[in-house]
C-alpha cells in the first residue's frame, strides 16, 4: 500500500493553491511575488484529495489534517 500523506495547503479565493512563502502574519514574504493572499486552508490527502471543506484559518485546518491521518492509521 502506498504511503499516505496528508498536508495542509493554502488556497486562494478561486481554490487554487498558493505556493508562496508567507510571514507568520500571512503576508507574502516577497512583496514582489504578486501573491494576492490566501483565503483558506485545505486538508489534502494523497489518497482522498481534498478532505472536507477548506478551513478559513490554519489553526483549524491543522487538527483536521491530524484527525484524517489518524483515521488512516486506525484503518490499517
Ligand atoms: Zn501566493
Ligand atoms: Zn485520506
Amino acid at each position: 500500500m502506498a504511503r499516505i500523506t496528508v498536508i495542509v495547503e493554502p488556497r486562494y479565493a478561486d481554490n487554487s493553491p498558493c505556493k508562496h512563502a508567507v510571514k507568520p502574519s500571512g503576508k507574502p514574504r516577497d512583496p514582489e511575488s504578486g501573491c494576492p493572499g490566501r483565503t483558506a486552508f485545505a486538508v489534502v490527502c494523497s489518497e482522498h484529495g481534498d478532505v472536507g471543506r477548506p478551513h478559513h484559518v490554519k489553526v483549524l485546518a491543522e487538527p483536521a489534517g491530524v484527525a484524517h491521518r489518524q483515521e488512516h492509521r486506525a484503518a490499517h
